[in-house]
């Protein structure tokens, strides 16, 4: 028996093909009608077809999300939220419009409509990560969970196969951790190698061919999975790395978690190999950490932190905060062990190389 608790969040989710057409209905079943929709600059045209789509029932755009949710970013957009009197947000885009979106809902208490267009899994959850000062800090607040998830297929054609490929594996990083972790619940790990599965069947042919609208929708499903599991229960080792290499050192988000996951499953593969036999088995491979590690080269992920801008000398540093705030993880955190996991992780060794003859 695993004992557990587990508490369901609750979201609506409208999931198919042409769905951002129904925006309008969403707004008008929840009796709103002064949107502001938010996008980044790159999405800023679709974000204005949005509002012209909306008509009466939007009252602008505010095209300035970037990503970690910088403070003064929310700030800007407060202020248009307020001069005009917006009533809502729709936020469309990847993870950092999502943010923005949140960050906004902590302050005001203001209504989520989001239309993610990424696999980063931020609209299931009730977590927002800010940035002030050069520093990154993350809460849980069931304010910053979104109301309404409206999946749309058709968004995430214009998803480049680069970051297709990284932002499908940021979310199975979220199913991954979701399975170890120590507040897993059964159900939660049904969704989670749902996820993981229906992510490695669609990205392969995303690659082969960017347009597949049925590898596109489980892709979308898998990342709508792999979300609510990052929404539902707790992470280790590989957030916390990632956390850290892209709150300090700047690396990208979706990139570094290409690159760290299958050396963080290899570090903890050693404590939890049962709970993570259903990844080895997705990816058909002896071990989940050589299943990742094969999935990553088969589909021209980032190999090495060393691509990504890391330099090798704030390797060391980079292990240091890693253990200045203690946090739970099945493998015991060593920091000479920690440092060999980054190493690998630099050169784009295979994951665990540095771990053979240590203690496990
Ligand atoms: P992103 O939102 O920064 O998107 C990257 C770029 O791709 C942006 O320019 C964006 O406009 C563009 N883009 C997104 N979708 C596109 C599409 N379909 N077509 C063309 N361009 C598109 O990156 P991301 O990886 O989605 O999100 C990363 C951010 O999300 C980070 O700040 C991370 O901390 C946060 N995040 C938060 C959570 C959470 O639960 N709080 C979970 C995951 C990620």
């Amino acid at each position: 028996m695993y004992p557990f608790v587990y508490q369901p969040l609750s979201q609506r989710v409208v999931f198919g093909s042409g769905t951002i057409g129904q925006v309008g209905d969403e707004l008008s079943r929840m009796n709103l009608g002064r949107a502001l929709v938010l996008t980044t600059a790159q999405q800023e045209q679709s974000g204005r077809e949005l509002v012209e789509a909306l008509g009466a029932r939007a009252v602008g755009l505010f095209a300035g999300a970037v990503m970690h949710t910088p403070v003064d970013v929310t700030e800007a957009a407060l202020h248009q939220v307020e001069a005009l009197g917006a009533d809502c947000v729709v936020s469309l885009g990847g993870g950092s419009t999502v943010g923005l979106g949140k960050a906004i809902a902590l302050r005001t208490d203001l209504p989520q409509i989001v239309i993610p267009t990424s696999y980063a899994g931020s609209e299931a959850t009730p977590i927002l990560g800010q940035t002030e000062n050069g520093i990154k800090t993350t809460q849980r607040s069931l304010k910053v969970l979104p109301e309404v998830i409206i999946y749309d297929v058709d968004l995430t054609v214009s998803l480049p196969p680069k970051m297709t490929v990284t932002s499908g594996l940021n979310a199975i990083a979220h199913a991954v951790e979701g399975l170890y972790t120590q507040d897993r619940n059964p159900i939660i790990s049904i969704i989670a190698r749902e996820g993981i599965a229906a992510l490695a069947r669609a990205l392969p042919a995303i690659i082969k061919r960017e347009d597949d609208l049925e590898a596109r929708a489980d892709a979308l499903y898998g990342a709508w999975a792999c979300g609510t599991v990052l929404g539902a229960v707790g992470m280790a080792l590989h957030h916390k790395v990632c956390h850290v290499l892209g709150g300090s050192f700047d690396l990208p988000h979706a990139e570094t978690h290409a690159v760290i996951l299958p050396h963080a499953v290899a570090y903890n593969e050693r404590a939890v190999a049962e709970e993570l036999a259903p990844v080895a088995d997705i990816f058909a491979s002896p071990t989940a950490a050589a299943g990742l590690w094969e999935f990553s080269k088969t589909t021209g992920a980032p190999l090495t932190l060393a691509e990504l801008g890391m330099a090798e000398a704030d390797l060391d540093r980079a292990v240091e905060i890693m253990l200045a705030n203690p946090y739970w993880n099945p493998q015991p955190l060593v920091g000479e062990q920690l440092r060999g996991m980054l190493d690998d992780a630099f050169f784009g060794r295979a994951p665990g190389t540095s771990l053979q003859g240590q203690p496990s």
